[in-house]
C-alpha cells in the first residue's frame, strides 16, 4: 500500500518507503495523514542513513546529501574538504562550472580512495555557454575539468531566456551518449518546467532550488512530486542568515541537535535532497550527523510556518 503510494511520490520519498519497509517485523507506514493539507510524510518509522539514495526517472540512484562547494576556494581548500566528506560518509559533491573548482572536486574524489562508482558528482552549465553547440563544448571543458570520465548529474544552472531549450536538448543527447548519466535543471520555477515539458518528452531528473523553512516553496515541491522530478536544496542553511531564528533554536534545542543539523533534516523528511556548504572539517561532520533524530510533525509544521519568500540567491520568478 505504501509502496502504491509511494509510487507517484518523488524518488526521496520512495527511497523512504523502501527503508521503511525494510524494517524487520514493522509494518508499512501511513506518511499521508488523511485529510492533512500538505503530503507531509510521517517518517516516524523511517531509517534513512548517510548512504541513503533516491531512485531518479533515469534509474540513477542519488543520494541524499551532498556536500555543496559554491564559493569554496579551488586548490586545497575544496580538495580538504571533498576528502573530508567522503571519509565521513558523504557520496554526493555538488559543483558547477560557474564555482571555478571542478578540477579540484575531480582530483580530491581520484585521490579520496573511494571508487569512482560509489560517489555521484554534479556539476552545471552556465549561463554564458547555452545553445546546443555551445552546451556541447561546456560539458565537455567540464568533463575534462572534472577528469573523472562520466558526470553523474549535469544540470542547466539557470532558465536563460530563448536558448534554454537548445541547452536542454543538448544534455539529452549528452545522456544518451552515457556522457552524463543524469540531467535535470536549477532555479525552474513552475512556469520554466511547464515550458520545458511542452517540448521535451525527456522529464528532468532534478530540480535545484534554493529551498528552506525560510523559501518554503510547497507549490513547486508538490508539482515536482507529481512528475517525479526530485527536487533539490541549495542553500538549505539560508547561508548561515538564520540560524539563529528563534524557532529554529528552540526546535534545535528539543533535539539536542544544532540549528544546521535541524534544517538539513527538515529538507530530508520534505523528501528533498540536500547540499550544505561547508569548508569547515567539524562542520561537515556536524551536518552529516542528522540521520539518528526525528523532526516531529509538530515541529515540522513549527517550520514550514516560518516561509516569508527569503532569497539569498537570485529569485527566477520573472526570468522569462
Ligand atoms: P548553505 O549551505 O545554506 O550555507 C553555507 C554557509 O553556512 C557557509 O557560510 C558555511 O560556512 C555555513 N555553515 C555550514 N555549515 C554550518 C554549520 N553547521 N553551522 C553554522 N554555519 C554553517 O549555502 P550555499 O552554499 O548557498 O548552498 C549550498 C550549496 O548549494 C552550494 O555550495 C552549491 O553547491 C549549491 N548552490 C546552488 C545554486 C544554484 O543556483 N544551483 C545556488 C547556490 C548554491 P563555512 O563554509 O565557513 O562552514
Amino acid at each position: 500500500m505504501l509502496l502504491n503510494r509511494a509510487k507517484s511520490a518523488s524518488p526521496v520519498l520512495r527511497a523512504l518507503a523502501r527503508a521503511s519497509c525494510a524494517l524487520e517485523g514493522r509494518g508499512a507506514v501511513d506518511w499521508f495523514k488523511v485529510g492533512r493539507a500538505s503530503p507531509v510524510p510521517d517518517t516516524s518509522e523511517l531509517a534513512l542513513t548517510i548512504s541513503s539514495t533516491g531512485k531518479l526517472n533515469s534509474g540513477v540512484e542519488m543520494p541524499l546529501l551532498g556536500l555543496g562547494v559554491y564559493q569554496t576556494s579551488p586548490g586545497r581548500a575544496t580538495e580538504e574538504a571533498v576528502k573530508f566528506a567522503l571519509k565521513t560518509g558523504y557520496r554526493h559533491i555538488d559543483t558547477a562550472s560557474l564555482y571555478g573548482n571542478e578540477e579540484s572536486v575531480g582530483r580530491a574524489v581520484r585521490e579520496s580512495g573511494v571508487p569512482r562508482e560509489q560517489v555521484f558528482v554534479t556539476t552545471k552549465l552556465w549561463n554564458s555557454d547555452h545553445g546546443y553547440e555551445a552546451a556541447m563544448l561546456a560539458f565537455e571543458k567540464s568533463q575534462r575539468r572534472l577528469g573523472l570520465g562520466y558526470v553523474d548529474l549535469y544540470l542547466i544552472h539557470w532558465p536563460v531566456s530563448q536558448l534554454r531549450d537548445e541547452s536542454w536538448r543538448a544534455l539529452v543527447e549528452l545522456q544518451r551518449r552515457g556522457s552524463c548519466r543524469a540531467i535535470g535543471v536549477s532555479n525552474y520555477t513552475v512556469r520554466h518546467l511547464d515550458q520545458l515539458l511542452a517540448g521535451s518528452k525527456v522529464i528532468p531528473d532534478v530540480n535545484q532550488v534554493e529551498f528552506n523553512p525560510f523559501l518554503y516553496q510547497e507549490g513547486l515541491l508538490r508539482y515536482c512530486q507529481g512528475k517525479r522530478i526530485q527536487l533539490e536544496a541549495y542553500s538549505p542553511l539560508t547561508r548561515g542568515y538564520k540560524l539563529r531564528h528563534p524557532v529554529v533554536l528552540e526546535v534545535a534545542k528539543g533535539y539536542s541537535k544544532s540549528p544546521a543539523q535541524v534544517l538539513i533534516r527538515w529538507s530530508l523528511q520534505h523528501g528533498l535532497v540536500v547540499i550544505p556548504k561547508s569548508a569547515r572539517p567539524e562542520r561537515i561532520k556536524e551536518n552529516s550527523e542528522v540521520f539518528d533524530f526525528e523532526i516531529s510533525a509538530a515541529d515540522m509544521a513549527r517550520l514550514d510556518s516560518l516561509g516569508e519568500n527569503l532569497h539569498t540567491d537570485w529569485d527566477p520568478t520573472d526570468a522569462v
